[in-house]
Parts: structure tokens; sequence; C-alpha cells
């Protein structure tokens, strides 16, 4: 099983993660968290280009890095975990891609869509957990946050969060909104909900 976490930055995905990977292994499950970008020794190195070193990367530069990291992350993580049998749960994976390298950049859908599916042979998640709340809340969360995307202004945060709820509702058995503006406890619910039918499968 192959599920993913998305939303705009300081919605509280790693918190989520971690309680979904307990209560998986609680079950007895074979639980692989991961990441984009960063979830491989490649990643991790094209991470810190993305994010700190690589000065002012071209919007197709970005996007085919960002692409390169999901390459070698469903090649060397993803897909040996899910043969296996795994629950694998990775923060963020391609709907980040199409919200940030086609959302209000000068990158269509399509054209990441297209360049994801074919870095990745196609695979997507079994369910994603959008976390959505109001970039304004969310913002208080990442006073500490210094990489150059998080830096970014309120008003890129907002329309990323609007490019998300989009993709939900473009793909609602797949996407599922969580109003991450909870209590921690009642969003995890939610997700436990949801969860328990897909560990059940
Ligand atoms: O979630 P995390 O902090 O690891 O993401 C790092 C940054 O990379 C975030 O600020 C996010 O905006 C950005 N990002 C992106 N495109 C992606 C994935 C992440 O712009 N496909």
């Amino acid at each position: 099983i192959f599920v993913s976490f998305e939303g705009v930055d300081g919605v509280g995905k790693s918190t989520q993660v971690e309680r979904l990977k307990e209560y998986a292994e609680e079950r007895g499950r074979e639980v692989v968290v991961t990441r984009e970008p960063g979830g491989t020794t490649l990643g991790v190195a094209l991470r810190q280009l993305l994010l700190h070193d690589g000065g002012d990367i071209a919007p197709r530069a970005e996007a085919l890095l960002f692409a390169a990291d999901r390459a070698q992350h469903v090649a060397e993580v993803i897909r040996p975990a899910l043969a296996r049998g795994a629950l694998v749960i990775s923060d963020r994976y391609i709907d980040s891609s199409l919200a940030y390298q086609a959302g209000g950049r000068e990158l269509t859908q399509d054209e990441v869509r297209n360049l994801s599916l074919w870095a990745t042979n196609d695979l997507l998640p079994d369910r994603t957990y959008l976390l959505d709340m109001d970039p304004a809340a969310s913002h208080n969360r990442l006073e500490h946050s210094e990489d150059r995307m998080e830096s970014a202004g309120q008003e890129f945060q907002k329309r990323t969060r609007q490019a998300f709820l989009d993709l939900a509702s473009h793909e609602p058995s797949r996407l599922m909104v969580v109003d991450a503006a909870k209590p921690i406890e009642k969003v995890w619910n939610q997700i436990r909900g949801d969860a328990d039918g897909l560990l059940a499968s």
C-alpha cells in the first residue's frame, strides 16, 4: 500500500505521518516512511541543490530535478518496499510537483504530470491525504524555517493551497482533503478512519 501526504508547509504533515506509521506498525505491518525531496542519497544531494545551493533555478530545470529525485526515490525505495508488502508513507509525492512546479509558474499541469509519470513509470499512491489549512495559520508554525522555498510569500502559499484543492476535486477517489486546522487528534481520527479501510484491504 502506497500512501502520500500533501499540503503547504507547516500544516503538520510529519506529525500525521508519524501517527500513521505507529498505528500500522502496531497492527503488524512493515512501514517505510520516506519523503520528497530527499528520500535517497541522490535525493539528499538534489534537495540541497533545490532548496539551498542551486541558485536561481529555471522552472524547467527545477521540474527535472524534482522528477529526478522522484525517479530515484521510486526505483530505490518505494517499489522495493511495495514489493515486500510494506506500507510506504511518503511525505510529498506527485501532487507537490503539480501544485508547486505547475502552480503559478510557467509549466502546465499536463507537462509536469507527464514528466512525473515518466519518471516513476506511472506509479501513483493508493491514497493521498491532503492536509488543508489557511496559509496564514500555518505560517505561524514556520517561524524558524529558512530554506528558499519556505520563505516564499504567503500569496504563493495561498495559490499553492488552491492548486492542491483543485487536484483533490479532480481526483477525489485518490485524494482525501483533511481539515488540518482542527486539533491534531481530530485530524488523526479522520485519517485513521480512512486508513483502517486501506490496511484491511
Ligand atoms: O516538505 P518539505 O519541507 O520537505 O519541502 C521542502 C520545500 O520544497 C517546501 O517548501 C516545498 O514548498 C518545496 N517543494 C516544491 N516542489 C516539490 C516538493 C517540495 O517546491 N515537488
